[in-house]
């Protein structure tokens, strides 16, 4: 018997249910299939950061898997093309959960039982199947507190074996890696980032390591603090699948039972991966995430139309160094961390008044660990739109973000250079610095650094009279 197994974001052999089912009953086809969105039905297509960390991911697991087919098309054609082609009697894939893969996927399920194929799919990407938890009254959560201790009182089950052996038909169709086209090319604008990241299974099961071992003491205070290597980094991975996010749990509650006193920072990490279990749950119930306000009185919100601003904050040049730095570190690198990523994304609805469709398209663009699911919930999060947000009017304050969070400047020193030299007393704020001040850390503002795109409390005025129109339709 031989089973095609479809491969999507679970770019591993460990703990794959399809793969190891697969490989029980006997001989397996792996392949993957690039679409483009033509294809794929995608509305919110993934940039270049995304297919950066895609083309290493695959490189990793072909390493691993070396009869892994690699084709570009219609998912919907060749499925079925290549399963007549190779005497397939059976099609096995991993659940997704964007909108367009459960329409392919049931499109497709459907088509291929028709033609008389066993087909099965399994969960892989989630700790819990978006139907398997249910508010008391029988409905999907709105509200991640109770969808977080519901989903405690469920077991997580094991991650699967490996299979020892997969006995691969062998195929000479397919392309060739390289001719994905995944990857840069001019310019290379990823040239460094081999240096900093590994994607595949084995880059994420020694990230998740050294997270346990080094990282995680500490992760409930430190998680916050952009300027400290307390959090994991696995969102890429997991976003991909070179990681399961059962293995991931399992590891962690293997670290909480070792050494007790990991328990409160393992517990608050293990609610973080929850919330990625959160808002897939709410992506699934509510397919319009991506596109339109879950609250629906802020389509009354007047958002500006300024594009030169929308550049400025891209660029990392809104006068505005913790804006900047968060900036500059997703250019840079594809990651910006979570904390500044709050920042950033409330300075560009509230302090710009800009709609987050922006700031979420950048983001899909830039960011490695561009998920949608995660992508969208968050935007709307903090836009003040979403389920379970936060107030539209709870205004982040730029500056002492900057002074909480990266209390000695040098995560923005790092990120924000031309500012290496200012007083920690005025880096988060250049622009109330006394002109001597400046003029000995060799700033110059409006030349060397940009003088700030707004003030922070007119900006901030501004933003809650906006608001006004959205408590007046609400
Ligand atoms: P850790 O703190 O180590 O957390 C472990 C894992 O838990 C993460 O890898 C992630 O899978 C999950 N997680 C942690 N925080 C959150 C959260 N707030 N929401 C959902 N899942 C979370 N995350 C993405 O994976 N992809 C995105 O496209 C994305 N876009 C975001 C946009 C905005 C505006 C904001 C505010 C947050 C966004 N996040 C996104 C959530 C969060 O910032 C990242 O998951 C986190 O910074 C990844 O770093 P880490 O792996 O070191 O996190």
């Amino acid at each position: 018997m031989t089973t095609l197994v479809w491969f999507r974001q679970d770019l591993r052999i460990e703990d794959n249910p399809a793969l190891t089912e697969a490989a029980k009953r006997g001989r397996v086809l792996p392949v993957f299939i690039l679409e483009d969105p033509a294809h794929s039905g995608e509305s919110h297509p993934f940039g270049g950061a995304s297919r950066w960390w895609l083309h290493h991911s695959l490189a990793a697991l072909k390493s691993d898997l070396p009869g892994l087919v690699l084709l570009r098309g219609s998912a919907r054609h060749l499925v079925p093309e290549l399963a007549k082609q190779h005497a397939v009697d059976a099609v096995y894939w991993n659940r997704c959960y964007e909108p367009h893969a459960v329409e392919r996927d049931t499109d497709l399920k459907a088509a291929l039982k028709e033609d008389g194929f066993e087909v099965k799919s399994f969960k892989a990407s989630l700790l819990f199947e978006p139907w398997e938890l249910e508010t008391k009254s029988g409905g999907p959560f709105k509200v991640y507190s109770p969808f977080w201790k519901t989903a405690q009182q469920h077991q997580v089950p094991l991650p699967v074996p490996t299979p020892k052996t997969i006995d691969c038909v062998s195929v000479d169709d397919g392309d060739a890696l390289a001719d994905l086209g995944l990857l840069p090319t001019k310019p290379n604008w990823a040239a460094g980032w081999d240096d900093l990241w590994r994607p595949g299974a084995k880059g994420a099961r020694q990230r998740l390591a050294t997270f346990l071992e080094d990282e995680l003491e500490g992760y409930g205070n430190l998680r916050n603090r952009p300027d400290l290597p307390n959090v994991s980094r696995l969102s890429p991975h997991l976003h991909f699948g070179d990681i399961s996010p059962r293995q991931v749990w399992h590891a962690t509650q293997h670290a909480m039972d070792a050494d007790g006193g990991l328990a409160k920072d393992g517990q608050k990490f293990l609610s973080e991966l929850a919330w990625r279990e959160f808002s897939y749950h709410l992506l699934y119930h509510f397919p319009g995430l991506p596109a339109d306000n879950w609250r629906p009185a802020f389509d009354a919100y007047p958002w500006r139309d300024a594009p030169e601003d929308l550049v400025r904050w891209q660029k990392g040049e809104t006068g505005y160094p913790i804006v900047d730095a968060g900036m500059r570190e997703l250019w840079q690198t594809g990651y910006m961390h979570n904390r500044v990523r709050m920042i950033v994304a409330s300075f560009l609805v509230k302090h710009l008044r800009l709609h987050w469709h922006h700031g979420e398209a950048w983001f899909r663009d830039t960011l490695l660990d561009a998920d949608l699911a995660n992508n969208s919930a968050s935007w709307q999060w903090v836009t003040g739109s979403g389920a379970d947000a936060a107030p539209y009017f709870r205004i982040f304050n730029p500056i002492t973000q900057g002074e909480k969070f990266d209390p000695e400047g040098s995560y923005t020193r790092r990120w924000v250079p031309e500012l290496k030299d200012l007083e920690t007393k005025y880096l988060f704020a250049p622009f109330d610095a006394p002109r001597s001040v400046l003029e000995n850390a060799g700033v110059t503002l409006g030349e060397t650094y940009p003088k700030p795109i707004v003030s922070h409390s007119s900006a901030r005025q501004a933003a809650l009279e906006g608001y006004e129109a959205v408590k007046q339709a609400g």
